[in-house]
C-alpha cells in the first residue's frame, strides 16, 4: 500500500507517519528529513539546499523527484511507503504517478490533515526532536516523560529546526497555499483523497487514519 500524507507544516504529518509506520509496516519517507541530512553533510549542494529551506521555499522538483525515485526502489520500501512532505507541487505529483506506474505500483490513499493556521504556528513554535532517533516532541503538547531524556532511545541531545522560526513558518505556509494546496483537487479527481481532522488529539488522529487505511 502506498499512501501520501498531505497538509500544511505543523499539521502532524511526521508524528502520524512515525506511528503508522510501526502499525502498518509501511516505510516512512520524509523528503524534509532527507533534505536535512543532505544539508547537514555540508557539501556544496547541501549548502544550497539549506539556503532554500531556511527561506521557507521549496527545493526544485528535479532534485526531489530524483531523490524519491531512487529511494522507492530500495528493498525496505517493498511493502509500501508512507510519503510525508512529498509531493508538494503538481509537477511532483505527476512525476510520482510515473515513478509508481513504472514499477507496477499504485497510489492507494492520500490523507489530508486539516488544521487552522494559528494552531500551526503554535505547534511548530514548541517542537523538537531526538538527535539520535528522530522521535518528535513538543514543549507543551508532547514533552519527554523525563526531562532531557528521549522516551524511545534514552538519547539526551535534541534538535530544533532552523526553519521553525515564525518568519520562516509564514513563508512555508504561503508556499503550501500556493504550490501544494492545488494537489487537493488533483487527488480528489482521482478518488483517493480522504480528510482527517488534524485538530483532534494525536491518538484520535492515528485512529481515524488507521481506519481509513484499513478500508482502502
Ligand atoms: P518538511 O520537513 O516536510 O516540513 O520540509 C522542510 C523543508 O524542506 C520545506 O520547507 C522545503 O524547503 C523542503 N522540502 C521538503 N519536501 C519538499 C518537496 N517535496 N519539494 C520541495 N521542497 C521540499
Amino acid at each position: 500500500m502506498n499512501v501520501i500524507l498531505l497538509g500544511p507544516p505543523g499539521a502532524g504529518k511526521g508524528t502520524q507517519a512515525q506511528r503508522l509506520e510501526e502499525r502498518r509496516g509501511l516505510k516512512h519517507l520524509s523528503t524534509g528529513d532527507m533534505l536535512r541530512a543532505a544539508a547537514a553533510s555540508g557539501s556544496a549542494i547541501g549548502r544550497e539546499i539549506k539556503g532554500i529551506m531556511d527561506r521557507g521555499a521549496l527545493v526544485p522538483d528535479e532534485v526531489i523527484v530524483r531523490m524519491i525515485a531512487d529511494r522507492i526502489g530500495e528493498p525496505d520500501c517493498a511493502q509500501g511507503v508512507l510519503l510525508d512532505g512529498f509531493p508538494r507541487t503538481v509537477g511532483q505529483a505527476e512525476a510520482l504517478d510515473g515513478i509508481l506506474s513504472q514499477r507496477g505500483l499504485k497510489l492507494d490513499r492520500v490523507i489530508q490533515l486539516t488544521v487552522d493556521n494559528d494552531a500551526v504556528v503554535d505547534r511548530i513554535g514548541g517542537r523538537f526532536s531526538c538527535k539520535a532517533c528522530g522521535t518528535g516532541y513538543h514543549d507543551r503538547y508532547r514533552p519527554t516523560a523525563k526531562a532531557g531524556i528521549c522516551d524511545k532511545c534514552g538519547g539526551t541531545e535534541f534538535l530544533r529546526r532552523s526553519d521553525d522560526q515564525p518568519e520562516t513558518v509564514r513563508a512555508r505556509l504561503e508556499a503550501y497555499e500556493r504550490q501544494t494546496a492545488p494537489l487537493l483537487p488533483y487527488y480528489q479527481a482521482r478518488g483517493v483523497l480522504r480528510e482527517v481532522d488534524g485538530m483532534a488529539s494525536i491518538d484520535d488522529v492515528t485512529k481515524q487514519m488507521d481506519r481509513l487505511l484499513s478500508a482502502a
